[in-house]
């Protein structure tokens, strides 16, 4: 018997405080929003249709754990033990139907719910070497706070980590023209979690850039684009990333985070890439109808080929990023084998001698692939870059950074 998924009415029943003393359950937007996906899963009939709304589950409550260990006026702790308990029933019922084991579960709703990067970014970024990576410290000055349903923001420009109302204005000059008037770049990353900060291009070899791939330093988002925040309402969202070219499913996947983080959708204008805009209300209750079978096509996520996003290709960029990564530190130590290596009339020791030579030694785990390298170099060592050394290596840990983690809870 595949594990059983609570009706709206349970979970209401097994999150129901009968002294409510803090947050009432109608102001917790984001119960709420479990309350309809739960209405929604069980009214579903296609299997493909239920595992989307199952893993929209998994991301929702994801989210009220999280909010709820952080604090939050809307969110009554006193409900943690019922919400995680129902968060373990979803990763248990997702891996019953998915087939995929729970430490591999973040790359599944990885691949399924959010975007890597394209051909595009990877150029920026990897070859002409212009973008900014921000350390996951440096990176959370930008992140937003929701609280009734305003975006709240760090004032970083002055270096103050007290939080205000959020406004999506220029506050650089570098940043015209790169970002519509009044917006903002913003990503979100796979745990719901909204950054927006400076956006303005770099210039090549200077890694000064600032993109939507600064914030997770390249990783996979929800989604991506520009933002308009007054006053902490937001007003307007699109998909315009030019580094991650996020579609419809991912753009959708930003306005219900949205809506869960109780941002009105009335006021919401969506601006679709190349559609015509819409509110946010209309644009939710549209793709909602169609979570099985419309723009979440998850099985042909995994079957079809869709340049820049299909696992093949996400792999591809995930190695591209680890090679260079690699090579990055590496570099020095190439530099110093291959000054090392030259004949001793160059100012080396040369090949011979590499064993006696202290330095040598200490860089063992390079020699085979310096050697190759030079083996396939027709220009001979001093031609050899690198990058053409390193087999790619994705660092696993630094893989799931910034990512949500599917782990007991304390
Ligand atoms: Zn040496």
């Amino acid at each position: 018997m595949p594990t059983a998924i609570p009706t709206k009415a349970q979970f209401q029943k097994a999150t129901d405080l009968t002294f409510v003393t803090g947050a009432k359950r109608a102001g917790d937007t984001i119960l709420n929003r479990i309350d309809a996906l739960l209405d929604n899963y069980h009214a579903m009939r296609k299997p493909q249709g239920q595992m989307i709304l199952l893993g929209r589950l998994f991301l929702a409550t994801d989210l009220w754990l999280k909010t709820c260990d952080r604090g939050s006026p809307e969110i009554n702790p006193r409900r943690k033990d019922a919400v995680y308990s129902f968060y373990k029933t979803v990763v248990a019922r997702l891996t019953e139907d998915t087939g995929v084991p729970v430490n591999l579960l973040p790359n599944w709703l990885t691949e399924t719910f959010g975007k890597s990067m394209g051909a595009h970014g990877a150029d920026v970024d990897l070859t002409s070497r212009s973008a900014d990576y921000l350390s996951p410290e440096k990176a959370a000055k930008y992140r937003l706070k929701f609280s009734g349903g305003l975006a709240y923001q760090q004032k970083w420009w002055e270096n103050d980590d007290a939080y205000i109302e959020a406004n999506t204005i220029q506050r650089d000059p570098r940043q015209a023209g790169v970002i519509a008037a009044g917006f903002a770049g913003y990503i979100v990353t796979m745990g719901g979690e909204f950054y927006t900060g400076p956006h303005w291009a770099g210039g090549n070899n200077n890694a000064n850039g600032r993109f939507h791939s600064s914030y997770l330093a390249g990783e996979s988002v929800l989604c991506g684009g520009e933002m308009k925040i007054v006053n902490g309402r937001v007003l307007e969202i699109n998909n315009e990333s030019g580094h991650y070219q996020p579609g419809s499913p991912n753009l959708f996947m930003a306005v219900e985070t949205l809506a869960i983080v109780g941002v009105d959708m009335a006021a919401l204008i969506v601006a679709p890439h190349g559609l015509p805009k819409q509110s946010g209300k209309a644009y939710l209750g549209r793709f909602d109808k169609f979570a099985g079978d419309g723009i979440f096509t998850f099985a042909n996520a995994l079957t079809k080929a869709r340049p820049g996003d299909t696992p093949l290709s996400r792999h591809k960029v995930a190695t591209t990023l680890g090679a260079n990564r690699t090579a990055r530190t590496d570099g020095p130590s190439y530099a110093i084998l291959k000054a090392h290596w030259k004949p001793r009339d160059q100012g080396g020791h040369g090949f011979g001698r590499r064993e006696r030579c202290e330095e040598c030694r200490a860089l063992h785990h390079l020699w085979e692939n310096m050697q190759a390298a030079i083996k396939a170099s027709p220009g001979g060592i001093d031609q050899v870059r690198p990058a053409d050394m390193q087999p790619a290596v994705l660092d696993p840990a630094r893989g799931m950074q910034n990512r949500f983690v599917v782990a007991p809870r304390p």
